[in-house]
């Protein structure tokens, strides 16, 4: 099925949060990359409520070059929020999502849709030799890239890059909360896309200053743990939930038994053994997580139900050319 690959239209999406000095140099590269690339290609760069002078900046880029869409939210929404608004305005067949403060190369842009053209879904790039600081920067993202990696069943040496290339229609699989754009490429796996990794320059900032600290470190455990949930048993959570009420459930069964025994059949005074407490606690957990299970399980019904989500997705159909597919043969 090679010309299902060929890349046609690209939109380029960039999140800004008060980013007004790269405006001008963003737009050159953005512009240079843009025509080199010898396809239709628009930029969608999203204003994340700026309170400097980015929105009238991005305007005028906008009155200048009508291949530039520029989105206002109304408030800060987060750079996941940002990226989300940018894909649902987005019309290419190819999306490629990057950071607007030019840490990121659009020149990179060529090679990764010649790696979609290959028949991947998405290119996620990876900063081998990144240009941030060491101790707060690098170290922390390659312990959380390893963590992510086995976590996930994805493994990639840099979730954390922006610049990343996606086939429109896997990103319609892909509901982004939080700040879950760095987990697009598991998440799309978990939907059945064919991933890569490609290595991409990577620059200090030169301008403008970075928009996070080290709090970013809890955020993504936290975003992790729920695209874990997601992944593994968000469509199945009483087979999680109800074994470890079994395991409890059962423990506490028999150290309950083996003092039953000891009371009535050895006279043992029970008053002063704990074990009576864990076995108590141990037969509570039990219920309490298998009704938890009962009540996910409920939960995962009404998520995908009122969703309409099917629980596959469908890379193609394939019909003879020139037959209306909905037509019944013989009709
Ligand atoms: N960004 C955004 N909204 C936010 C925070 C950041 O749109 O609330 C944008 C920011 O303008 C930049 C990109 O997200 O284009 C990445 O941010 P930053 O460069 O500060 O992150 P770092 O590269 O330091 O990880
Ligand atoms: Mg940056």
């Amino acid at each position: 099925m090679p010309n299902e690959n060929i890349v046609g239209r690209v939109s380029i999406v960039a999140p800004l949060y008060n980013e007004e000095d790269v405006i001008e140099p963003l737009y050159e590269k953005l512009r240079e990359a843009m025509d080199a690339l010898g396809r239709p290609v628009e930029a969608i760069l999203v204003n994340d409520g700026s309170i400097d002078a980015t929105a009238e900046r991005l305007d005028q880029i906008a009155d200048r070059d009508d291949r530039f869409t520029i989105i206002h939210l109304r408030r800060n929404f987060g750079q996941t929020a940002a990226l989300a608004a940018g894909f649902d305005q987005a019309r290419g067949e190819v999306i490629v999502a990057m950071d607007a403060d030019l840490q990121n190369d659009p020149a990179d842009i060529p090679a990764m849709l010649q790696k979609l053209e290959e028949g991947y879904d998405v290119v996620s790039g990876w900063r081998r030799r990144r240009k941030d600081p060491w101790l707060t920067r690098k170290l922390p993202s390659s312990i959380a890239n390893w963590i992510i990696s086995k976590v996930t069943g994805v493994p990639l040496h840099d979730y954390g890059c922006s610049l990343k290339a996606y086939r429109a229609e896997v990103l319609r699989d892909v509901k982004l909360h939080g700040d879950m754009h760095r987990f697009i490429p598991a998440l799309a796996h978990w939907a059945g896309g064919r991933i890569t990794e490609m290595e991409v320059t990577h620059h200090p900032r030169r301008y403008g200053k970075t928009k996070y600290s080290l709090t970013r470190i809890l955020r993504v455990v936290f975003d992790l743990a729920t695209v874990k949930f997601l992944l593994s048993y968000a469509t199945r959570p009483l087979q999680v939930f109800g074994l470890w009420g079994l395991v409890a459930g059962g423990l506490g069964f028999l150290l309950a038994l083996y003092l039953t025994v000891q009371k009535l059949i050895f006279g043992a005074h029970l008053s002063d053994r704990p074990a009576l407490l864990l076995a108590v606690l141990l037969i509570l957990m039990g219920f309490q997580l298998v009704t938890m299970g009962l009540i996910a399980e409920l939960q995962a019904r009404t998520y995908y139900e009122a969703q309409n989500k099917p629980p596959y997705t469908i890379r193609y159909v394939k019909y003879k050319a020139g037959r209306i597919r909905e037509a019944f043969p013989g009709d």
